[in-house]
């Protein structure tokens, strides 16, 4: 079976390593020497100055919710994983959705100022399979409009814009490194804050709101990562350079062999260096995915439907039409990637769909 995306597992005798350095500690939580040097090790790797490790990529973007913009408005993107808007609605503020890009597959930043009400506090939005959302523009609206900025990057490890990490954009950006995400810790994810003030409370309410044992700072929730976690982190990231090059043969290999001529790709934003976390294909109709989705299944191969459905049709939002959203959404599917994806089975993938295509 070909599935749309496979887990990087590194050698098991380096993650053993890891884990002899946690019994040696006996210490499991609440940022032991392991979560401190990914901490280091990420930092260096991508050139920031500023992360702390958290135990998924949700709970990072509901904490910088939860300080940044109380239970207002945030204007956010239609198109990205259920988790941007889901964390919206758990910290009881209200998602006013702005349509996307045709192209970029990002939110529409000539949009968001007819959105804005006294209401808005913030701006939620998603880096599409790592492609930059126009941030030079948000930036401007948001300096205008007095609205803090956070992106969810979970899709962004190692892409830069303008010549340096993703993640310094904004006053918050998080990250997700999820099983299925392209450096992963098992579960786990970040946040990242280049504003001390801000970092400060974003850190006390990741850890209860602690200030030292007997005291605290404000009201917080548990989103630590755990030793377990980190070890698995620190043996991925020794290999994160073969992963990309890895996926990034298997993108060259869909670039150069599939026939474009009734499907689409993303427009990527210039001045990125891209990360191939997702290939997303747009066919022209919903029935020619539909079609694809069938022959590729019945050749054992699973492509998913990323994403689908358009968050603005959610039963617990208030339904507003995003004509762009829905319309990519049924006609987008991403295919399969990953590390050790076979030459061979990327060709297969190719063939099917050109034929089907001609
Ligand atoms: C994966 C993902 C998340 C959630 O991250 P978890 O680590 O699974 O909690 C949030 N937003 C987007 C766009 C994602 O793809």
């Amino acid at each position: 079976m070909i599935p749309v995306t496979k887990t990087y597992f590194p050698p098991l005798k380096e993650y053993n390593k890891q884990l002899e350095r946690i019994w040696k500690n006996e210490w499991l939580t609440n940022r032991g020497e392991l979560v401190l040097e990914l901490e280091e090790k990420i930092k260096n790797h991508l050139g920031i100055n500023n992360i702390t490790l958290n135990t998924n990529g949700t709970l990072p973007i509901q904490i910088a919710l939860n300080v940044l913009a109380g239970c207002g408005e945030v204007i956010t993107t239609p198109f990205s994983y259920v988790a941007t808007t889901s964390s919206i609605v758990w910290e009881k503020c209200t998602p006013v959705f702005v349509d996307i890009h045709e192209e970029y597959l990002t939110i529409d930043e000539s949009k968001i100022e007819a959105a804005i009400t006294e209401s808005t506090k913030a701006i939620l939005a998603t880096h599409v399979f790592g492609n930059p959302c126009n941030i030079l523009e948000i930036e401007r609206i948001a300096q205008k409009y007095n609205l803090k900025v956070i992106y969810d990057a979970a899709h962004c490890f190692g892409v830069t814009y303008k010549g340096q990490s993703i993640f310094n954009y904004g006053n918050v950006s998080t990250c997700s490194f999820h099983a299925t995400k392209i450096f992963h810790t098992g579960e786990g994810g970040a946040f990242f804050c280049n504003d001390e003030e801000l970092n400060k409370k974003l850190f006390y309410s990741h850890n209860f709101g602690h200030n030292g044992p007997e005291d605290f700072h404000g009201v917080g929730i548990n989103a630590k990562m755990s030793e377990l976690q980190a070890a698995m982190g620190l043996t991925v990231l020794a290999h994160i350079d073969e992963i990309f090059k890895n996926r990034k043969r298997v993108v060259d290999f869909y670039n150069n062999n599939l026939q474009f001529d009734s499907i689409n790709r993303m427009l990527h934003r210039e001045d990125t260096v891209w990360n191939y976390s997702y290939y997303p294909i747009i066919f022209k109709t919903e029935q020619q995915l539909l079609k694809a989705k069938k022959i590729l299944n019945e050749n054992n191969i699973f492509p998913r439907r990323y994403f689908y459905p358009s968050l603005n049709t959610l039963n617990y939002v208030i339904q507003t039409s995003m004509p762009i959203s829905e319309s990519i959404s049924v006609r987008i599917l991403c295919l399969p990637l990953y590390s050790n994806l076979s030459s061979d089975d990327v060709s297969q993938i190719c063939l099917i769909l050109n034929k089907l295509n001609n």
